[in-house]
């Protein structure tokens, strides 16, 4: 079922055997039409997380990678839209050479294949992949289907996990396994029997629970393990194993259990995470953080997560709250409520919406000396700012609000002019990876302490080249650049002006992990807790 932690449970899947030994690769499969997750709104979808190919995809892949500290290729990830798509150009080329193109065998047969490159690809002993959606589904039946294929030819390589919620209707007083049992008989129907059954519950299922869906469900009880909520969801792994997890599936899968499971560096960083007591308060100012009465965070996964190994690394709690950046255009007054922060974050974004509200925080941040990060976006409006406020260029701007402003100081990147002129918006940004060379003494050079470093990308705009000397003689360092000095990657400002004023064009979240902080939200975090205690 979705939303109850899918992602989660298969990232610590994948931790538990990598841990036992085995080299592990994680796939995910989105059962939309979209070719990639691109195109669609962070509302309606969460993250769109890209993988250093560029490649637009589910957060889910960012967990995967977040656990396992690994880089995944574009292979390990596919929809709906991206399956046919491929079957639809073969067909166009007469490679099915004349025959009738069915979904069974022609449209499986991609999927399947698909399963097998990332597996080949990676040299990975054990392949995960997760479905996405709920079980019965409409959506999703091609690839249930799929996976009953690999199961009939290779029923002693292949397991089946199910996660299921487990309601505790309070007025009943008892978990209820029902859905359970109807959700794998819907499995069964589609011909696939679970193997293993994660139950997902508020609570520790009891033993008793435990043998009845073993019963109900056709698995041993030992294949039932208990998925209670937990604190961080990076002890999840650990209560796992805990349960006998890794044996089962070694087990299962022939594979020769390794006793211990060695959770190198993992158990120490959770070990932080539980016993950091001092806290650090963060704002994160921008939109796409409310929808109805809910805070949507989803839409910046990668974003606390890289606040989170930075933090607890650092063996302090990060306390963030998500500001609206309209309540600071409602009420220019409303930016003292950002006096309680000991740092502030503006994310990625897009659009005109809440924009000056953000201008106008970091406006804030810049003269009370408050650390500030800026990512993507974040770095962009910190260059309007500071174009608007220090060079006295009042009519800067990002063309992508207003194309005829008078100063644009961001800019469309020329390779993209045609793209928009066409209407071409999927997968034209500049995505993925790209080379960045750090300036000597400089924040980001303290940050990364080396020159060249790579990070991922996702924009159509940049700073507008004509206004870098009068930004730079203005103060505004430009301390990461492409490698040709013609796109500007980092700006910030001197450590003798501001304690931490530092944008990223990049998204430096997307290779952030608990064993493996990034850089810049480490050295942002840093700064933060040398301002607390002077404070
Ligand atoms: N909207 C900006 C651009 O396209 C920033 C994008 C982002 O923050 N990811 O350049």
């Amino acid at each position: 079922m979705s939303g109850i932690g899918k992602g989660v449970a298969t990232s610590s899947i994948g931790k538990i055997i990598q841990s036992k030994g085995y080299r592990v690769t994680v796939m995910k499969i989105d059962p939309y039409v979209n070719v990639d997750a691109g195109t669609m709104n962070p509302t309606e979808h969460g993250e769109v997380f890209v993988l250093e190919s560029g490649l637009e995809t589910d957060q889910d892949m960012g967990n995967y990678e977040r656990f396992l500290n690994i880089t995944l290729p574009p292979e390990n990830y596919m929809t709906t839209g991206s399956v046919y798509q491929a079957v639809i150009n073969r067909e166009r080329n007469l490679e099915y050479k004349g025959k009738c193109v069915q979904i069974i065998p022609h449209v499986t047969n991609e999927v399947i294949d698909k399963i097998n490159t990332a597996g080949k690809k990676t040299k990975a002993d054990v392949v995960i992949v997760e479905i996405g959606g709920t079980t019965g589904d409409y959506e999703n039946h091609l690839f249930t289907e799929a996976a009953r294929q690999i199961n009939l030819h290779h029923p002693d390589d292949t397991l089946f996990v199910m996660l299921s919620f487990i309601p505790y209707p309070k007025k009943i007083g008892e978990m209820k396994t029902k859905p359970t049992q109807q959700a794998v008989r819907l499995l069964n129907s589609a011909g696939v029997q679970p193997d293993i059954i994660i139950a997902r519950s508020e609570n520790k299922i009891d033993d008793k629970r435990k043998e009845k869906i073993a019963l109900f469900c056709n698995v041993e009880p030992e294949a039932v393990i208990s998925a209670p909520d937990v604190e961080s969801i990076y002890d999840v792994p650990l209560n796992f194993e805990k349960d006998g997890l890794g044996k089962v599936i070694l087990g299962k899968l022939n594979l020769p259990d390794r006793e211990e499971a060695d959770f190198n560096g993992w158990g120490k960083f959770v070990d932080k995470v539980h016993r950091a007591k001092k806290k650090i308060k963060l704002a994160v100012v921008g939109k796409y953080f409310h929808t109805g009465d809910c805070v949507l965070s989803d839409s910046y996964i990668s974003v606390i997560e890289a606040i989170k190994h930075a933090s607890y690394n650092n063996d302090r709690i990060p306390e963030i709250d998500w500001l609206d950046s309209e309540v600071f255009e409602k009420d220019p007054g409303n930016v003292a409520l950002l006096e309680k922060y000991d740092g502030i974050i503006v994310p990625g974004g897009f659009g005109s919406r809440g924009i000056e509200g953000v201008i106008s925080a970091i406006k804030y941040a810049r003269k009370n000396k408050i650390p500030y990060l800026g990512l993507c976006y974040g770095m962009q409006l910190m260059v309007i700012e500071f174009a608007r406020n220090v060079l006295g260029l009042t009519k800067a701007h990002t063309a992508e609000i207003d194309p005829e402003a008078k100063d644009k100081v961001i800019d469309l990147m020329e390779k993209q002019k045609a793209n928009l002129k066409k209407g071409i918006y999927g997968a034209t940004m500049r995505l993925g990876a790209y080379p960045c060379k750090i300036k000597k003494d400089t924040i980001a050079q303290e940050a990364y302490q080396k020159e060249d470093i790579s990070e991922r990308h996702r924009h159509r705009y940049e700073v507008n080249n004509k206004y870098i000397d009068a930004l730079e003689k203005a103060g505004l360092v430009f301390s990461g650049t492409s490698p040709d000095g013609q796109l500007m990657e980092i700006a910030e400002l001197s450590r003798k002006e501001h304690p931490f004023m530092v944008g990223s064009q990049f998204h430096p979240e997307f290779t952030s992990s608990p064993l493996r902080p990034n850089p810049l939200f480490n050295e942002f975090v840093k700064s933060v807790i040398k301002q607390v205690k002077s404070k």
